[in-house]
């Protein structure tokens, strides 16, 4: 394209709350057969609550709550903080009147997994089921089919373990974005295809992408895994765009021929993007891909 057509494109685009960094993207954006999305926070809304709540022994609620906001408080993850929001709720339910909270010893945090540390001499870890797998920590029948049946619900679980015993559990919802089913069918309107990647685990996944209408899903992919998926649907032959809001989509983000970072993500993924949708709104994917389609047929 040329240089004026090129600051045409993108002063339109910016106009629109689109921001495309130079004109390499706005030429490539064109050609995209393949649009993959990360899960958390680009397809859903990316501000967790917890709906269900559980105990599997005969732990007290409040010394249980106690423990699980000991732990999660120092997390920066978005399920931490609505594990941490419910748990202080349930203890001022049972009357609690100061909001001082045990610390946690030799806290740790296993990205992807969940955190873990001690607390007096009670060791003390919160995660998904792989977090408990790796720790040797048994699911119970009982509690299996506790998480089974959230995550065929699209939701998220989080299993605190007391001592290696699963003690209690907590299900976490995040809705998806109203415009994602409608902007995958536009994508598919348009001759390109959707794809899912996440961290999160499979049945979840699995059904969150038949909200939106994704049926080719990845899950439990860490950030280089995520970035591989983009180098192997390249290899495919497809010219590839992967949206994105957090540090783990970043690798993701640089691979893909065109990185979109969701505005309100952070800052690691809007800096590795080469695009930015400043309104966070999906349908500005196709936005994009539109001034790239007309930019490159008026010069041709
Ligand atoms: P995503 O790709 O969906 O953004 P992440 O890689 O950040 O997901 O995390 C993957 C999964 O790890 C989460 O869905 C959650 O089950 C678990 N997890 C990570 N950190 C925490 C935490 N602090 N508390 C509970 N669960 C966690
Ligand atoms: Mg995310």
């Amino acid at each position: 394209a040329t240089p004026t057509a090129v600051m045409v494109a993108t002063g339109k685009g910016a106009s629109l709350g689109v921001l495309i960094k130079g004109g390499n993207a706005l030429q490539k954006a064109h050609k995209v057969k393949t649009v993959v999305f990360d899960k958390t926070g680009t397809l859903t809304v990316g501000k967790p609550a917890v709906v269900s709540f559980e105990l599997f022994s005969t732990v007290s609620e409040e010394d249980f709550c106690d423990m699980t906001v000991a732990a999660e408080v120092n997390s920066e993850h978005p399920i931490a903080k609505a594990v941490v929001e419910h748990a202080r709720m349930l203890r001022l339910k049972h009357g609690s009147q100061n909001d001082q909270f045990t610390e946690v010893k030799d806290f740790k945090v296993h990205p992807g997994a969940g955190v873990g540390g001690k607390i007096g001499e009670r060791a003390i870890l919160v995660g998904n089921r792989r977090l408990m797998q790796m720790s040797n920590v048994p699911i119970v029948s009982e509690v299996d089919t506790y998480v089974s049946e959230n995550e065929h619900l699209a939701r998220t679980c989080v299993l605190v373990a007391i001592e290696g015993i699963i003690t209690g559990a907590f299900a976490v919802t995040d809705p998806v974005k109203p415009e994602a089913a409608l902007v995958v069918s536009y994508l598919r309107s348009m001759n390109i295809s959707s794809v899912m990647v996440t961290g999160d685990n499979w049945a979840t996944a699995t059904a969150i992408g038949s909200q939106v209408g994704i049926k080719k899903v990845f899950a439990e992919t860490d950030p280089l895994g995520k970035a591989d998926k983009i180098k192997e649907l390249q290899l495919q032959g497809a010219s590839v765009a992967m949206v994105g809001d957090g540090i783990n989509d970043s690798p993701a983000l640089v691979a893909a021929d065109v990185g979109m970072a969701i505005g309100a993500g952070t800052d690691v993924a809007i800096e590795a993007a080469d695009v930015v949708l400043m309104k966070s709104n999906l349908e500005d994917v196709v936005t994009a891909i539109d001034l790239s389609r007309k930019t490159m047929s008026r010069i041709r």
